[in-house]
C-alpha cells in the first residue's frame, strides 16, 4: 500500500497501487461507456401473497448485458459505482427504465403492478432521486404506489440528514419504503418505525434457517410479530422450496419472493408471467 506523508501526498511510487488505480479507472470507463450504451438492463422478480399466490409487485434487478462477457451481476458492478460517483446515474436509469417500462406494458394492455426499485444508501447521500422519481412519474402519468423503493440496512440509515429528507420527499410522494436486507444490518425495529418504513424485507439467511431449525424459525415468527405490532408488512427474500413457503404462510409473513415462485427475467418473459397469472395460472401455489 502507498504512504502518506501526512498531507495525503504519496512519497514513493508504489507500482502495484499504479496498477490497481489503472485498472479500476478502466473499469469505471468500462461502465460509464456501457450505460451510454444501454447495456445495463433490468430484469424483474415478482413478489408474491404469500397465502393467495397473487402477484403484487415485481422487483427490479439491474445487469450489465455485456457484449463479451455475458450478463453481469450488479454485486460485480454495483459497488465500483458506488465507490466512483456513478451510482447517482445509475440509479436514475432504473428509475427512468422501470416507468418506461410500466408504461409500455400499460399501453400493451397488461395490468398494472408496482415495481420496486434498489436504491443504495450512497445513492441517497448524493441525493436527487425524490425529484427524478417525480419527473418520471409524471411524465408517464403514473401514480406514485407504482414505484416502491428498497433501502439496504445500513447503519447509515437514520443518521444523515439528506437521508432522512429524500426518504420524507418519497413518502411524501405515496412511495412505499422497504427495508432490504433486515437482518443484517444494524437497525432496530423502533429506529424504522420511527423512520415510517413500510415493509421489511427479511434477509434470505433467515429464509434459508426456516425448515433447518427451531430457532430458524422462531427468530422469524419474533421478527413478524414485532413488525405487525408496529405497524410493517413482511417480505421473505430467498424463498427456494415449497416447505418454506409453507412454514411463512404459517407465520402470517405477508408475502413472498424467492426462485421458488420465479428466478428474476427480462421484460418479455416478466409480461408473459403477467398474462399466465392473468389467465388464473399461478405459476405455483401453497401446498
Ligand atoms: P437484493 O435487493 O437483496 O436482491 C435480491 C437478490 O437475491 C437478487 O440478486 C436476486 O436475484 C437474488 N435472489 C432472488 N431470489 C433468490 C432465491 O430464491 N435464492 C437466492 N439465493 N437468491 C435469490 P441480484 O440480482 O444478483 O442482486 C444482488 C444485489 O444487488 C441486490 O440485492 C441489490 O442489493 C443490488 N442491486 C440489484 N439491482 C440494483 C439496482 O438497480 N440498484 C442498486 N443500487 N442495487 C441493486
Ligand atoms: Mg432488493
Ligand atoms: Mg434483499
Ligand atoms: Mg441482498
Amino acid at each position: 500500500a502507498g504512504k502518506t506523508d501526512g498531507k495525503g501526498q504519496y512519497r514513493f511510487f508504489d507500482p502495484a497501487l499504479y496498477e490497481q488505480i489503472k485498472s479500476r479507472t478502466r473499469l469505471k470507463q468500462h461502465l460509464i461507456d456501457a450505460i451510454e450504451r444501454h447495456q445495463l438492463q433490468l430484469h424483474y422478480q415478482p413478489r408474491v401473497a404469500t397465502h393467495s399466490g397473487q402477484l403484487c409487485s415485481m422487483e427490479a434487478l439491474v445487469r450489465w448485458m455485456h457484449p463479451e462477457q455475458g450478463i453481469i451481476p450488479p454485486l460485480d458492478f454495483i459497488p465500483l459505482a458506488e465507490s466512483s460517483g456513478l451510482i447517482s446515474r445509475i440509479g436514475e436509469l432504473v428509475i427512468t427504465q422501470a416507468c418506461a417500462q410500466l408504461a409500455q406494458w400499460r399501453a400493451q394492455g397488461l395490468p398494472l403492478v408496482p415495481i420496486s426499485v434498489n436504491v443504495s444508501p450512497k445513492q441517497f447521500l448524493q441525493g436527487g432521486i425524490d425529484r427524478h422519481l417525480a419527473a418520471q412519474l409524471t411524465e408517464h402519468q403514473l401514480p406514485a404506489n407504482l414505484i416502491e423503493v428498497e433501502i439496504t440496512e445500513s447503519a447509515m440509515l437514520g443518521e444523515h440528514e439528506s437521508i432522512l429528507s429524500q426518504l420524507s420527499g418519497l413518502r411524501e410522494l405515496g412511495v412505499k419504503l422497504h427495508v432490504d436486507d433486515f437482518g443484517t444490518g444494524y437497525s432496530s425495529l423502533s429506529q424504522l418505525q420511527k423512520l415510517k418504513m413500510d415493509v421489511l424485507k427479511v434477509d434470505k439467511a433467515f429464509t434459508y434457517q426456516l425448515g433447518l431449525s427451531a430457532e430458524g424459525r422462531v427468530f422469524f415468527q419474533a421478527i413478524v410479530s414485532m413488525a405487525h405490532a408496529l405497524g410493517m408488512s413482511v417480505v421473505a427474500e430467498g424463498v427456494e422450496t415449497a416447505d418454506q413457503w409453507r412454514i411463512l404462510d404459517e407465520l402470517g409473513c405477508n408475502e413472498v419472493q424467492g426462485y421458488f415462485i420465479a428466478r428474476p427475467m427480462p421484460a418479455p418473459d416478466m409480461a408473459n408471467w403477467m398474462r399466465q397469472a392473468q389467465a388464473g395460472q399461478p405459476a405455483q401455489t401453497v401446498a
